[in-house]
């Protein structure tokens, strides 16, 4: 890490520099283990790296939903992938909402940094 993370608490709003060491907000005075991280930066770089991933798997859907239409209705397979279309476009949509609204941010929790398809964290 090359500089300090802030952090927002989710109680209240507030912005620390780092996560107080006893997750006792220094403003409202709550005890989180959900401090948000609060940084717009690594937040888009995750976000735009999930869009990439999302327009990918798209491409990858469309060749399979081509595949399975040239061999007809037999192989699961390609049905599957064109399958995964769903959720990556409903993913990448998110994404770039998310991206295009810099003033909506309001703090991330880590777990974003795993896109939907890796089954850790949503979509
Ligand atoms: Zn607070």
């Amino acid at each position: 890490m090359d500089r300090p993370m802030k952090s927002r608490c989710p109680e209240c709003g507030y912005i620390a520099n780092s996560i107080p060491p006893t997750h006792k907000c220094p403003d409202c005075g709550g005890f989180s283990h959900d401090w948000l991280i609060y940084d717009w930066d690594s937040f888009a770089s995750i976000k735009r790296r999930h869009l990439s991933y999302n327009v990918a798997i798209i491409c990858l859907a469309h060749a399979g939903l081509l595949t399975a239409l040239i061999l007809g209705s037999s192989p699961a397979v390609p049905w599957m992938l064109a399958l995964l279309i769903v959720p990556a476009m409903v993913s990448g949509w998110r994404c770039r909402r998310q991206l295009r609204d810099q003033s909506k941010y309001q703090g991330h929790k880590a777990a974003i940094v795993f896109p939907w398809f890796s089954g850790f964290g949503g979509l």
